[in-house]
């Protein structure tokens, strides 16, 4: 076998170049290979992490929701507490402004002062301190008696005439009162020409029995007189 030296040259060439090439495609699919793996190793890195960060935030969320369970839960039975003091609260105040009325038809009202709020009888001109006494007052013999005006004797008696209705706490308290606004010699003068008291207040204040007049108030009672005095002066 007789080869030239170009010949041999050439197949040397060839066989180089070859072997260079696949050198160069192993080298390429090694490195392929590599950055595939690394890539993989990156993604299931990144993956981990993401598990990690997704299971923080699932606790976290738990944890929150757990929370705000304790919070609605105990949101809840605070407004139960103050609901139920609300009621209890209101049914008391209730109770009270019942009680009050009650005693306010009795002619008995709260007063109130620096030192403590105390009851007073319109009708009996009395103080007590508190409800029970107040409501002790109200169904006492003296207390019935006075309102129903039996308590009223000598002039006042005559003076102020019978009402309708003696269970009128307005129309008694309002008698009581007028009949201390006039002195008794007064009461006297005025029961001789004929005036009498009825309800104390409103249109059937005050009437004259020799005149046929009702009268409003005391004011006009005392103008009625006053021109009946005058024209008793000039026929005297
Ligand atoms: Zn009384
Ligand atoms: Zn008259």
């Amino acid at each position: 076998m007789n080869i030239n030296f170009e010949e041999q040259y050439s197949l040397d060439l060839r066989s180089l170049q070859s072997s260079e090439d696949n050198c160069l495609n192993n080298h390429k699919r090694i490195k392929n290979k590599s950055s595939k793996k690394k890539k993989k190793k990156n993604k299931s890195k990144t993956n981990c992490f993401k598990k990690k960060y997704m299971n923080k935030k699932k606790k976290k969320k738990i944890k929150s929701v757990k929370e705000s369970n304790v919070v609605k839960k105990t949101k809840i039975q605070s407004n139960i507490i103050r609901d139920l003091k609300v009621s209890y609260y209101e049914s008391q105040a209730e109770e009270e402004i019942q009680r009050l009325i009650a005693l306010k038809n009795e002619g008995i009202v709260l007063k109130h002062r620096k030192k403590g709020d105390f009851f007073k009888c319109l009708v009996c001109d009395k103080s007590v301190g508190s409800f029970s006494p107040a409501e002790n007052h109200s169904h006492s013999n003296d207390h019935l008696s006075t309102k129903a005006g039996h308590k009223l004797s000598g002039i006042d008696f005559n003076f102020a005439v019978d009402i309708e209705s003696y269970s009128d706490i307005e129309v008694i308290i309002s008698r009581l009162r007028e009949l201390k606004k006039i002195s008794r010699k007064v009461k006297f003068d005025y029961y001789k020409h004929g005036i009498r008291l009825k309800n104390g207040f409103g249109k059937k204040a005050y009437f004259c029995s020799k005149c046929d007049l009702w009268f409003e108030s005391l004011t006009e009672v005392k103008k009625h007189f006053e021109m009946f005095d005058e024209s008793r002066d000039q026929l005297n």
